[in-house]
């Protein structure tokens, strides 16, 4: 009995013990306002949003307290603590949205934000973006003039079109042309052009929320011209042709060519739209690009309507460009739902200077980036991965590093078949796990996406720019480096 008595006394004195610990770590802690008047606080205050540097001291604090409260007794001082605010003030304070540098291959990579603009195209936003414009004016007549006029000439020109129209993307052109011609009637779309493109954009979806009715013809892999013919009815309202994108129907296969339903569609007076999605300008064919027609192409088989996107294989800013016969074009301006799915004039701006880069088509495939990295010889894709690899070559302690031939792809749903020889360095890590690293280079700033394959980290050349290399190498030896501070 006494034993026991003994033992709780002593158990009880070891938490008191224990609690005293705590509160006189607890009570070393320096407060939010000691921390804001001490050098550190003064010098953020002076460089950084005071919102920012007040929740930042906060936040860490209060970390570290409940560290010390469940038991962990972290060795708080005065530097370790600022250092960790100051690095939460710069997250605190910096962008979200921010520059990564693609490694991987994937020219038109949706989720890295699709194409880089031009210089040029930069450098028309940036004039627009500081003045007043003639956004909607018409400076010769003193009034009020209209959003897509200014662009809508140079279109007409490299298209071939007689009119053209633009809003936000092409999911939006697609679902103004449907509202417009097809709401409560029936749109002709083949089985096999049935697409998914991602991101939700699925076109019997879209053309439920416009309220037009999809009437699927023939199967999935061959459709004919008299399963449209057979179709046809008092309320179909438009033929549509939507491409393929994102995949391919090969074998035993056939669609109809857009001229025979361009024919179709003249002989019943039922418009016929083309959803190209890419809306390639410039012919791949010499660059090992089948099968792709241009815009400049689709125009000329008497599609009434052709819609496609900015920023896939044009290489501009996130737009659906729409163009065709001037009487469907001026339906679609008088369709209130343009208002709602208007282009901004910084999309605008660089739409328009991506757009003149076309008249001289050779300065188009050099200087517009998604075309350059598209059509760059193997060659000089090789010698940029030379220029990464002896960037890189001396931390061949830490990994063992080589250059290799790889494939890279289109991606943005465009050319899903097609894939482009390129060269790309392999880094594999001695001292950490090749998943480790990646998720390093990630983690870091600038991040670096980039893939891993058979069991190596690969920086594919193509995508990397090359005012990158020197950030690349950066983030390569410090993601290498041990002791590794993520935050
Ligand atoms: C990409 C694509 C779309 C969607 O275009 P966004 O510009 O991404 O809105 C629609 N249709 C097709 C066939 C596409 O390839």
């Amino acid at each position: 009995m006494i034993c026991i008595i003994n033992l709780d006394h002593t158990v009880s004195l070891v938490l008191k013990k224990l609690m005293q610990e705590k509160q006189e770590m607890l009570s070393n802690i320096p407060s939010v306002d000691e921390f804001l008047k001490s050098p550190y606080g003064l010098q953020w205050l002076s460089s950084y949003p005071r919102k920012s540097v007040l929740k930042a001291v906060r936040m860490v604090l209060d970390e570290k307290r409940k560290e010390i409260l469940s038991g962990l007794t972290p060795y708080v001082s005065m530097d370790i603590l600022s250092s960790n605010i100051e690095k939460a003030i710069r997250r605190l304070s910096s962008y979200r949205l921010k520059p990564v540098i693609n490694a991987t291959g994937v020219v038109i990579h949706t989720n890295l934000g699709r194409s880089i603009l031009s210089y040029k195209a930069i450098e028309h936003v940036i004039t627009t973006a500081r003045s007043y414009s003639n956004l909607e004016y018409e400076i010769a007549a003193g009034k009020r003039g209209k959003r897509y006029s200014n662009i809508k000439e140079i279109i007409k020109e490299l298209t071939g079109a007689e009119d053209a129209v633009v809003v936000n993307n092409n999911a939006a052109a697609v679902l103004i042309c449907l509202d417009t011609f097809a709401k409560g009637k029936e749109v002709i779309v083949s089985r096999g052009e049935l697409v998914e493109i991602g991101g939700s954009f699925r076109i019997p979806e879209v053309m439920k929320a416009s309220g037009a009715i999809l009437r699927e013809v023939g199967t999935t892999n061959k459709t004919h011209l008299h399963d449209y013919e057979n179709a046809l009815c008092g309320s179909t309202a438009m033929l549509l042709k939507v491409h393929q994108s994102n995949y391919r129907v090969i074998g035993f296969t056939e669609e109809v060519a857009i001229e025979k339903l361009a024919a179709i569609g003249k002989e019943y007076r039922i418009p016929v739209a083309a959803d190209l999605g890419s809306g390639c300008m410039i012919d791949l064919k010499r660059y090992g690009v089948q099968g792709e027609p241009t815009v400049q192409e689709v125009v000329k088989t008497g599609a009434d309507i052709v819609t496609f996107s900015g920023d896939k294989l044009l290489g501009g800013p996130q737009a659906g460009i729409i163009i065709g016969k001037e009487k469907f074009i001026q339906k679609i301006q008088k369709n209130p739902l343009l208002r709602a799915l208007r282009i901004d004039k910084m999309t605008l701006a660089s739409l328009e200077a991506t757009f003149m880069q076309y008249l001289d088509e050779e300065k188009a495939l050099s200087e517009i980036p998604t075309l350059r990295m598209m059509t760059e010889p193997v060659e000089v894709i090789k010698k940029r991965a030379g220029r990464i690899f002896r960037a890189l070559k001396d931390i061949s302690a830490k990994a063992d590093l080589s250059i290799v031939p790889d494939e890279s792809q289109a991606g943005g749903g465009s050319l899903p078949e097609i894939n482009f020889p390129t060269f790309a360095v392999t880094i594999k890590p001695n001292n950490i796990s090749v998943n480790e690293l990646e998720k390093r280079l990630r983690l870091g700033e600038p991040a670096v996406i980039a893939r891993i394959k058979d069991n190596a980290l690969l920086i594919d050349a193509r995508t990397v720019q090359e005012r990158e290399i020197k950030e690349l190498e950066f983030c390569v030896r410090t993601a290498l480096t041990e002791p590794f501070f993520l935050n």
